[in-house]
């Protein structure tokens, strides 16, 4: 039986399904989602189904043991969603698409360096780019973990990205981060390499992002409240 939490979080998923494809980060079936249910398991969607018509009875619950449940068969990739959100207990959601500059760029076996301050905002100095591995192998998860460690996004060679989030918001808001990123990137090296920062200034960098918009934290020095 299907908690309402439960139930909520497989419409959450076919909306994020619907973002995925009407924000143009991803086409067709490519590209898939998951999200945490409880400690050892989640949902995940359905392999090759087209996400317009997709249903909350569609959604897979995916243990961690491998086991799954529902009518239909998980995303080709369940190996990276179940690794990833069974080993880092700091994400609760997973979006990966084959956004195109994201992918242009993975398709030169690179990844995204600090030649802007918001590469901070995958948690780290830069973005990597995980080596080259079939689609649905544990090579491929393999791979995607080690890219990962400490980040909440990573560039797949040859094929796409991967967003991790808190939620499926989060997740989502962090793979149009990554592409439009990539896009960036890619334009500013028309013409040659672009300046990279230092390691010192995106440590600068990521100590800011760690108060940057909360309301409650204390204003800038020199910033002064008058109400
Ligand atoms: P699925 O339809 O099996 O989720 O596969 C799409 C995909 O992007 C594989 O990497
Ligand atoms: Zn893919």
């Amino acid at each position: 039986m299907s908690t309402d939490r439960e139930i909520s979080l497989r419409v959450d998923l076919i909306h994020t399904c619907h973002a995925m494809a009407d924000s143009g980060l991803t086409f067709g079936t490519s590209g898939n989602a998951s999200v945490r249910l409880d400690t050892n398991s989640l949902l995940i969607t359905p392999t090759g189904l087209d996400y317009d018509d997709l249903q909350p009875e569609d959604i897979v619950l995916l243990k961690e043991n491998g086991h799954y449940f529902g009518s239909r068969k998980p995303s080709s990739e369940w190996r990276f969603h179940r690794d990833i959100l069974m080993s880092r207990r700091d994400v609760n959601a997973i979006v990966h698409v084959h956004s195109q500059a994201a992918t242009a760029l993975a398709c030169r076996g690179v990844g995204i360096p600090a030649f802007h301050y918001m590469v901070a905002i995958a948690g780290g100095e830069d973005i990597r780019g995980a080596p080259y591995g079939t689609f649905g192998t544990k090579e491929l998860s393999v791979h995607a973990l080690a890219a990962l460690e400490d980040r909440k996004a990573c560039l797949l060679a040859n094929h796409g990205q991967i967003a991790l989030g808190l939620d499926l918001a989060a997740a989502l808001k962090m793979a149009g981060e990554v592409e439009t990123l990539a896009s960036m990137y890619w334009q500013s090296c028309q013409g040659g390499e672009p300046h990279i920062l230092s390691s010192d200034e995106m440590q600068r960098v990521l100590e800011k992002f760690r108060t940057y918009g909360d309301q409650s934290a204390p204003p800038d020095d020199g910033l002064i409240p008058g109400g």
